[in-house]
């Protein structure tokens, strides 16, 4: 399984001087499972690049495209996939819905010609929609299981399954505090239910939805001082990201979705600060921050 980080940056595009490091494009990760069948994970700007590398390829493409949720930072790169305006190429686009939006109006409603000059049904690619919920479905030869986390109104975080390695990937979730979640009712009624009948601590879902996994990709936008002014926006900081890599025992920490105003000097010294915290509190996994263009492979 190989994963390539196409987009790493939270909320908004971060371009200049101060981000070339990590990178300023919004999230898009290139997962390449074993026979090489790719599923892209969200359709931030990142995704832009990765259609031009797919497109230099000369070859079809058939993938899956998992939305974590219809937020800008996710959606945002998608009428720029140029592999979209290729007849012969195939999509399935998985991704949450309400019944107030459809999965495909999630896609179309910004591409409506007041805001994009083509819509979605100019597209020449064949373009399929599955929406889930909380479940796991076959792609290729992996399994895709999806979780509701704690974010405004909506999002769904992923894992992939497939021979024996595993991957997760949650772009936005926020420690989900029994407290919070009575005053500040900006996330789905269901999902906060679902949260709220767990004996103990609620985030034990996030904490068995992650168990074991070779690679967790979390959002990491705060530091601790941070979050504090930003709780209920339904991003972590980064000792939440830590517990939930301890807890699920997972073996590489990936930290993600980097705040819009941290430079790559903020970043690395949040980094450095992770793993000293692992360090004192005799962690087991390993810990990196997701920089645009980095590659793994396990
Ligand atoms: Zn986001």
């Amino acid at each position: 399984m190989k994963v390539k980080f196409w987009g790493t940056r939270g909320s908004v595009p971060t371009p200049g001087k101060d981000t070339v490091r990590y990178g300023g494009n919004t999230p898009c990760l290139e997962v390449r499972l074993h026979k090489g069948n790719l599923v892209i994970l969200d359709a931030g700007t990142g995704i832009r690049g990765l259609g031009d590398a797919l497109m230099a390829t000369g070859e079809s493409v058939k993938a899956y495209i998992a939305i974590s949720h219809p937020h800008w930072d996710h959606i945002h790169g998608f009428p720029f996939f140029k592999p979209l305006y290729i007849s012969g190429n195939e999509f399935t686009i998985i991704g949450a819905q309400s019944p107030k939006l459809h999965l495909r109006q999630m896609i179309s409603d910004q591409m409506d010609k007041t805001y994009f000059p083509i819509q979605l049904n100019e597209l020449k690619a064949k373009i399929r929609f599955h929406p889930v919920k909380e479940e796991s479905i076959p792609i290729f030869d992996a399994t895709l299981v999806s979780i509701f986390v704690n974010h405004p109104a909506f999002a769904l975080g992923y894992r992939i399954n497939v021979g024996g390695h595993s991957l997760v990937y949650i772009s936005d979730n926020e420690p989900f505090d029994r407290e919070v979640a009575r005053s500040i009712k900006n996330v789905d009624k269901k999902i906060v239910a679902a949260y709220m009948k767990v004996k103990g601590d609620p985030n034990q879902r996030i904490f068995d939805f992650c168990r074991g996994a070779d690679i967790l990709i979390h959002d990491t936008t705060y530091t601790p001082e941070e979050y504090v002014n930003h709780v209920g926006w339904g991003h972590s900081h980064y000792l939440f990201s830590l517990k939930i890599a301890d807890e699920a025992a997972v073996k590489r920490l990936v930290l993600f979705h980097h705040e819009q105003t941290h430079s790559d000097e903020k970043v690395d010294e949040i980094l450095n600060t992770c793993l000293r915290e692992i360090r004192t509190r005799n962690y087991k996994f390993e810990c990196i921050a997701a920089t645009e263009g980095m590659e793994l492979d396990w």
